[in-house]
């Protein structure tokens, strides 16, 4: 029996995090689902958006699936995601991204996995609002080295370790050695930031050096999205600073058909968070609308990681064939987004888990 955190998470959260635990629970792997809520209904609540308890449970249980969560834009609370993945110090966020047929796309046979650095960058959380005493400071200090920085600017800062850049390399070629990937490609944009993509990039490099049998190579982060979208077909592994990591993994997930069907993983040393790709879709909230399989293929990439492997097969073939048959999907999977016989979230679920009680 394995204890596991469950975070249902806000708006659309709670219906896919149902879905997914229901769709977990009939591959027969035995789960004892510890449920933590945070998110934008427990700052309503509890005055904090991720209370401590969260933290202990995943810190004890050492593996969770997590929902979206809501993050304010422009004001209000920090991202919880960005908390979460600097508290436990999951530094690497994991997406692969592939087509499952029955997913409209302009592309066929996508399979690109994203590896994102998730601790540092411009995320790290370093900002200053513009005229406070610490932006004038720093402003002062930049004039002393000849940089011109209006005086009505908001300033962030952006760190790029060498430490972090090499184990999030290292993270990216092991993954692609372990699972017989052939290349692996740094984006960057160390053209423009010498000193701290440039770092990124020279770190990985090195790091690839011990690789021989992985081919390596880097491309600019703009160049990199024209690619990708006209020849996707090129590119196996790629490994990311944290802020294009992000951009990247929404566009490739949309060469694949959408985020409806893009799961991910954050790692660290011993703990692992598993949420979908996708956000909380707050004007879905309660409408049993959207599509699950993204939290479900999360779930999945969560039993390959509890050694559960065959279980995890059983599940991505269940939802590979609901996809495929097209029949009882979400709206998002139909030819027209306004078909009527588009299925509700949980009427998906339960044909994945229909399905997956045939092949049990
Ligand atoms: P979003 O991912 O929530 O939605 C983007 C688009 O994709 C929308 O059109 C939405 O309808 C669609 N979509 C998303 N999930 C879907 C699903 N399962 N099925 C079908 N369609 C789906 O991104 P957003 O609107 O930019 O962000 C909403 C909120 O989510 C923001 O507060 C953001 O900060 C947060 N967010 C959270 C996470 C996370 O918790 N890991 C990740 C990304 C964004």
């Amino acid at each position: 029996m394995y204890k596991i955190t469950l975070i249902p998470g806000d708006g659309i959260g709670p219906e896919i995090a149902e879905a997914a635990r229901k769709c977990l629970d009939a591959t027969g792997v035995k789960i004892n689902w510890d449920i933590q809520d945070a998110g934008l209904d427990t700052y309503e609540k509890e005055g904090n958006p991720l209370p401590d308890r969260v933290l202990a449970s995943i810190k004890k249980n050492k593996v969770a699936l997590k929902g979206p969560t809501t993050t304010p834009v422009g004001a209000g609370f920090r991202s919880i995601n960005v908390k979460l993945r600097q508290e436990l110090n999951l530094f690497a966020n994991f997406r692969p991204i592939k087509s499952y047929p029955g997913v409209r796309s302009k592309y066929e046979n996508i399979d690109l996995i994203v590896v994102r650095e998730n601790i540092e960058d411009l995320y790290a959380g370093i900002e200053f609002e513009e005229a406070s005493a610490e932006a004038k400071e720093l402003i002062k200090f930049l004039e002393t080295k000849n940089f011109s920085v209006r005086p009505d600017s908001a300033l962030g800062v952006k760190p790029i370790s060498i430490y972090r850049s090499e184990a999030i390399a290292r993270f990216a070629l092991d993954y692609a050695r372990k699972n017989g990937r052939k290349k692996v490609t740094a984006v960057h944009k160390a053209n423009i930031m010498k000193y701290t993509d440039g770092l990124f990039l020279a770190t990985a490099k090195q790091a690839a050096a011990e690789y021989p049998e992985i081919e390596f190579e880097d491309r600019i982060v703009d160049n990199m999205c024209m690619q990708l979208v006209q020849k996707p077909e090129l590119y196996d592994v790629l490994v990311l600073p944290n802020l294009y990591g992000d951009i990247i993994s929404d566009l490739c997930s949309g060469l694949a058909g959408g985020l409806g069907t893009a799961p991910g993983a954050n790692f660290g040393e011993g703990l692992a968070v598993f949420e979908a790709i996708h956000g909380s879709a707050p004007k879905y909230k309660g409408l049993n609308k959207v599509n699950p399989c993204a939290l479900i293929l999360s779930g999945v990439l969560m039993l390959k990681y509890l050694g559960e492997g065959e279980a995890a097969d059983r599940l991505e073939k269940a939802v590979a064939e609901t996809i495929k048959e097209g029949k009882y999907v979400t709206y998002d999977l139909k030819p027209d987004r306004d078909d009527p016989t588009a299925v509700g979230t949980r009427e998906m679920a339960e044909e994945i888990i229909r399905k997956l009680r045939i092949t049990n």
